[in-house]
């Protein structure tokens, strides 16, 4: 132990029965309460590598869900900030357990549909749609937010993510599919389980 970097974390790591929370983002899922609706850990990690969080920057979290984007973005460091946003009153509070139990309660949870309901206040350096995306909801973004602001959407459904490629081939930034699969039984031997893709649009206003 007294060979690495950081003895006193590893120690604790190595010795204590308590739970270490991992560094780096992409955390399990089953550190959030949810209720299905979380972006699922490898695709969370992605999304946070996208959004690129600096130390003191502004994130609005949109369709916030479990509130788990917005939790690691703050957990990413002390000086972030977050407003998430969450149409399900139900999410709503559960994002805000998660985030009070995960130590950030600092994550601000609006109850509202966007784009109806937006933060007022100071405006986001970046912004993630993982609920809520519609024609309405980027053109008021674009016509709100500054020239420079990064936005990182999420789809799942083909409806969603034919929008994304119509913003893509109108505004540019990057269009990324991601495709995972899980190794999962298959009779008494393996198979690869596909997932769902996501497609991820990230671009700078
Ligand atoms: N990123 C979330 C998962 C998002 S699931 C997580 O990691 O937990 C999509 C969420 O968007 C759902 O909770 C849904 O209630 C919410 N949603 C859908 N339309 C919305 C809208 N117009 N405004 C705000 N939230 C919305």
């Amino acid at each position: 132990l007294t060979d690495v970097a950081h003895p006193v974390a590893v120690g604790i790591a190595v010795s204590g029965d308590g739970f270490v929370l991992p560094s780096v983002g992409g955390l399990p899922d089953d550190l959030f309460d949810h209720d299905g609706q979380i972006t699922k850990a490898p695709i969370r990690a992605l999304t946070l590598s996208a959004l690129a969080p600096r130390p003191g920057e502004l994130l609005w979290d949109i369709g916030a869900g479990s509130g788990s984007i917005g939790i690691e973005w703050l957990l990413a460091h002390p000086a972030n900030c977050a407003c998430a946003i969450e149409a399900d009153p139900v999410r709503a509070a559960r994002a805000r357990a998660n985030a009070a139990a995960l130590g950030v309660d600092r994550l601000n949870v609006l109850t509202g549909s966007a784009p109806d309901t937006l933060p007022t206040g100071p405006l986001p350096d970046t912004v993630f749609i993982g609920g809520g995306l519609s024609d309405e909801l980027l053109r008021q973004l674009v016509m709100r937010l500054p020239a420079g602001t990064r936005l990182v959407a999420n789809a799942v459904t083909l409806e969603s993510e034919a929008l994304l490629a119509r913003w893509h081939g109108d505004r540019g930034g990057n269009l990324l599919r991601i495709e995972l699969a899980d190794c999962a039984p298959l009779g008494d031997r393996r198979g690869w389980r596909p997932r769902f893709p996501v497609v991820q649009w990230s671009v700078r206003l």
